[in-house]
């Protein structure tokens, strides 16, 4: 994603972006716009897509302000159009595919897809044959869902391209849902006026002329939607893929000239690791994102020679969007290894004392506060924690940082996971930072462990280097030397590699759980 001019206020457009896409792709007329397994969509057939589906919703009876629900395996090209028009429609959608970040396993439970399009009241329900079933038993249980059938690949919707009405603009551009940290997903509402500045702007600010192949591998429900739609915008090709397999994002790379990827951290330190990293051609890499949860400065150092001229962190939030950016030529400086970069220049970030909510000064340790276009106006059917995280037009993170007098913004990790270890505050980040600058450390969790007491240990499950010389006391030591011996983990657990949930985000969760399943005593547990 190009990064914004210095003082740029992004301000509802007039434009919609669904219009500037279909204009865009109708210009590319025969040009590959997605491909998808081994198709290719053309323009002319993405927009036959957009148009059909649009009149199908329509002959189903969705009206403005409705939601349409959707049911789509994988990252498919109906994701997409359906979304497109839902919007033209001035609809907003809700996924449920069980693929949004923040939920893992094999898939949401009927009864929480009933709930989610319950609570998004939603109308109609867009699928694939592969949930056909799912949807039957979800109409089942919601009577008054509509259900229609999304085209299996590249073919356009059946339909009759209707003619183009007047686009219209939904309040609310989708519902996402996220686990957060309390386990019951939530609904998080986006606002259709932000998405739509935001990929309106940031279309325009890529050089005209710039061949763009982007390639998606994390769910399109989620952030990567965004910038698929600023790179289709922008005149791009879009690779859809339905996962994250480092060989063959190392093979999409080299063999279609991938200009910019998107994915999680874990998933960054799976390319770093696999053989083929050495000798893959990088060379049309111009950005290469990696988001989601703290990335190690030392592992991202590793990365330099192969990736540094790519790197870029985002670090942002289910309901805040994007909101900060460290860039590659900051990657290049050692000593900002550690932040996750500056605001982007259209967010404002403040750092408050959690209890009181004082604005804090630099390098003064406090909550995470945002404020930006392109944030959630509120859960859904929830005023009450959407009155504790949104305040004053500022939204609450939940996450500990400190902003330096550069501007550049350090985090601790969330106030939840905060370990109090006796007197000491642990941040938990700080401390896997640490173990992973060790050299026997590929990765490291740290967490919290409650003893028979009830007080706080702080326990970590570490990744060792395959052939290193692993040494719970030595790293216990290495932490202590580093931090204090408050800091050092009492327990370690040893994993060949940490838990990843569908969202690419280490799964702090399950790696608790694994620590749980082995004895408590002693200093090591190898598993
Ligand atoms: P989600 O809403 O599921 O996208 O999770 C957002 C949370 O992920 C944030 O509140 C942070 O705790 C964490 N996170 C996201 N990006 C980063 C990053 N670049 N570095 C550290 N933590 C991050």
């Amino acid at each position: 994603m190009p990064e914004p001019d210095a003082d740029l206020d992004l301000p509802p457009s007039p434009e919609h972006y669904v219009t500037r896409i279909l204009d865009v792709v109708r210009r590319r007329a025969d040009a590959p716009v997605l491909r998808w397994r081994d198709q290719d969509v053309s323009g002319t057939s993405l927009a036959a897509s957009v148009h059909a589906t649009a009149a199908a919703l329509r002959d189903l009876g969705l009206r403005p302000d409705d939601t349409v629900g959707i049911l789509i395996g994988g990252n498919r090209p109906a994701t997409l159009t359906t979304r497109y028009a839902a919007h033209l429609l001035g609809a907003s959608v809700v996924h449920v595919s069980g693929v949004t970040p923040g939920t893992s396993g094999p898939g949401l439970s009927l009864d929480a897809q009933a709930r989610m399009l319950r609570e998004a009241n939603a109308s109609v329900l867009v699928t694939d044959e592969e949930h056909a079933e799912r949807a039957a038993g979800l109409r089942d249980v919601l009577p008054g869902l509509r259900l229609l059938t999304a085209p299996e690949g590249s073919e356009p919707a059946a339909g009759s391209p209707a003619a183009a009405a007047a686009p219209r603009r939904p309040r609310t551009a989708n519902v996402t849902y996220t686990s957060g940290s309390t386990g019951r997903p939530k609904g998080v509402c986006m606002p259709f006026e932000g998405w739509n500045a935001t990929v309106l702007w940031a279309a325009s600010a890529v050089p005209s002329g710039a061949a763009i192949t982007f390639l998606a591998v994390s769910p399109l429900s989620h952030s990567v939607g965004l910038v698929v739609d600023i790179m289709i915008a922008a005149g791009g090709t879009v690779l859809l893929r339905d996962g994250f397999d480092a060989g063959t994002v190392l093979r999409d790379i080299a063999r279609h000239r991938v200009t910019g990827t998107m994915i999680g951290v874990p998933n960054l330190y799976a390319l770093l690791d696999h053989p083929d990293l050495p000798h893959t051609d990088l060379a049309s890499l111009r950005q290469l994102l990696y988001v989601g949860c703290p990335a190690s400065p030392a592992r991202l150092a590793r990365a330099l020679p192969f990736l540094g001229h790519a790197l870029t962190q985002n670090y942002g939030t289910t309901e805040a969007g994007r909101i900060t950016v460290l860039s590659p030529a900051d990657h290049r400086r050692p000593d900002l290894l550690d932040t996750v970069g500056r605001p982007s220049p259209d967010v404002a970030v403040r750092i408050c004392d959690p209890d009181s909510g004082r604005v804090l000064g630099p390098d003064e340790l406090g909550e995470v506060c945002v404020r930006s276009t392109n944030m959630m106006t509120g859960y859904l059917d929830d005023p009450d924690l959407t009155a504790r995280v949104l305040r004053d037009g500022w939204l609450r993170t939940g996450d500990l940082g400190r902003l330096d007098a550069e501007g550049y913004l350090r985090l601790s990790g969330r106030i939840g996971d905060v370990i109090k270890a006796g007197d000491v505050k642990v941040y938990p980040a700080e401390v896997e930072h640490v173990l992973a600058g060790h050299p026997d450390v590929v990765d490291a969790c740290v967490y919290a462990y409650r003893d028979d007491n009830g007080l706080e240990q702080v326990h970590a499950a570490v990744v060792p280097r395959p052939g290193g010389a692993y040494d719970a006391d030595a790293l216990r030591r290495h932490v202590a030397a580093a931090m204090t011996a408050k800091h050092a983990p009492v327990v370690f657990v040893r994993c060949d590699r940490l838990p990843v949930a569908a969202s690419g985000k280490v799964d702090r969760r399950q790696v608790r759980r694994l620590g749980l399943l082995h004895p408590r005593s002693g200093s090591e547990h190898p598993s």
